[in-house]
């Protein structure tokens, strides 16, 4: 169960957690075009900070859009809600969940008349695939669902449909013993997981997918820069499905998924089966930077 919390924003009002309810007729229950975002607020040696919330609510907005829905807030006014919904919840570390949904009006797939509505959710949740997944690692399967094709659904946007694949993708891989998936992309080239983007750490080089059929993740855009700080390499180019089973090492980001290694594909083990060398260090490098302990990437940081 989601830990509960006290209120949830929704379209400018706080609502005791309990009494945020919608309409079983709300648009998108039924046809599942809304968009939604994941951010995370770490606990800081200067308190509650939320982790580059300005590129989240951006991507919101951006998602809404490409959806072709009018979300009746201004990015400022987004941002605000979200630091008021943390304040008012009294909590120090959270996820951060809004949504944009098309409410209960019209039926049918012509959205016209519906209201656009917003929410903002928060709760304490802690590693999305488990402490031992983030020291210890994973094993994932290549999915046998394909991830979307760009002009299938529209993969720059976190658009709520699109989890239906995801869903799909991780169902499986749980069901057959696995974590987690690693889809491919229609060409056949890895994209990314369920809800997660993917790197591999080959001949001492970073290797991500680049930004075609998957989600422009700010977790991957957040290691790629802290990445070359530490005067690392990282290629952003297509990686073969059998590239990944001979990478020396390999990991997932994201915003629920933070850094957390791959130690096996497909049964075939990565690297020694244990997180690999430069996995670690990134791995304790971002946490350094959302923890604000990293003085050169304290402008991702928005204090509470
Ligand atoms: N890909 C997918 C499909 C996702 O759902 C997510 C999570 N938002 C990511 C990648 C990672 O994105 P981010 O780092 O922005 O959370």
């Amino acid at each position: 169960m989601v830990q509960a919390t006290k209120k949830i924003w929704m379209d400018g009002k706080f609502v005791d957690w309990d009494d945020a309810q919608v309409h079983v007729l709300s648009h998108t229950l039924h046809y599942g075009l809304g968009a939604f975002e994941g951010i995370r607020c770490y606990d800081t040696i200067r308190g509650p900070a939320i982790f580059r919330l300005a590129e989240h609510v951006e991507r919101l907005l951006q998602s809404a859009h490409i959806a072709g829905m009018k979300v009746p807030y201004t990015q400022q006014e987004l941002e605000q809600a979200i630091v008021d919904t943390i304040k008012i919840n009294d909590v120090q570390e959270c996820y951060i969940r809004p949504l944009v949904y098309l409410g209960y009006g019209e039926m049918g797939i012509n959205n016209a008349h519906n209201p656009v509505n917003v929410s903002i959710a928060v709760w304490p949740w802690g590693a999305y695939l488990g402490e031992d997944a983030l020291q210890n690692g994973i094993r994932v399967r290549v999915s046998s669902f394909t991830r979307h094709h760009v002009n299938v659904m529209m993969t720059k946007a976190k658009i709520v449909g699109n989890y239906a694949n995801s869903q799909l993708a991780k169902m499986e891989a749980i069901h057959s013993g696995y974590d987690e998936a690693i889809m491919l992309d229609p060409q056949g080239n890895v994209a990314e997981g369920s809800g997660e983007n993917i790197f591999i750490v080959r001949r001492g080089e970073l290797k991500t997918p680049p930004l075609t059929a998957i989600l422009e993740g700010i977790t991957r855009n957040s290691i790629v820069d802290v990445a070359r700080h530490m005067g690392l390499t990282v290629h952003e180019s297509i990686l073969s499905r059998d590239e990944l089973y001979i990478a020396d090492e390999a990991f997932f980001t994201g915003t629920a998924a933070e850094l957390t290694p791959i130690r096996e594909v497909d049964n075939r083990i990565i690297g020694s089966g244990r997180p690999g060398p430069m996995t670690a260090k990134l791995q304790e490098a971002f946490f350094r930077v959302v923890q604000g302990k990293d003085d050169s990437f304290q402008e991702w940081l928005t204090y509470i």
